[in-house]
């Protein structure tokens, strides 16, 4: 198998509910000033959000989304994609320098035909790779993630948005 973009499997990828009881949408928790119950968001702009997948195809594997909830590119404003294109900027910079990934996947799946597990909320996923990690994906894929290590490199990437943010690399 060397492709690694299914998006079919986004809807397993994508079943995440908010922590808390609520049937809301996760990026609209993770957007909240407070963060929400989110405890695998990144980072936040004004616009934008970065949180960890919890089903990742990959170690680092992060998704990127306007605060507004929508599910249509097409609806998005000036500002908006703009926040969204430099918050997915950021996060590959990130994902370069703290997981060393030799490449990137990348991409959005709208609406329920095209595989998007989370169809009202656009949010687009970014997967870092590495040389050879095809060997291993469909392993990792169906391995129940430990949360610990979840945390943890949450707590990675957030650090690394910080330094970025504030001394932004070349
Ligand atoms: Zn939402």
């Amino acid at each position: 198998m060397e492709i690694l973009w299914a998006p079919w499997r986004m809807a397993y990828i994508e079943r995440d509910q908010p922590k808390g009881g609520e049937e809301s949408c996760i990026f609209c928790d993770a957007a909240r000033p407070d963060g929400g119950h989110s405890d695998l968001l990144i980072h936040r702009t004004e616009l934008a959000i970065c949180m960890l997948n919890r089903y990742p195809y990959n170690p680092g594997h992060v998704m990127v989304a306007p605060h507004r909830h929508g599910g249509d590119l097409a609806e998005l404003g000036q500002t908006e994609l703009v926040a969204v294109m430099e918050e997915l900027k950021l996060a590959t910079r990130v994902l370069q320098q703290e997981l060393k990934c030799e490449g990137l996947n990348g991409g959005w799946n709208q609406g329920r035909a095209a595989g998007a597990g989370i169809e009202d909320h656009l949010h687009f996923h970014l997967v870092p790779r590495w040389n050879g990690d095809t060997n291993f994906m469909p392993i990792l894929a169906d391995v129940k993630v430990i949360p610990e290590h979840l945390e943890a490199t949450a707590a990675k990437l957030r650090d690394a948005f910080r330094r970025e943010v504030v001394a932004p690399g070349q």
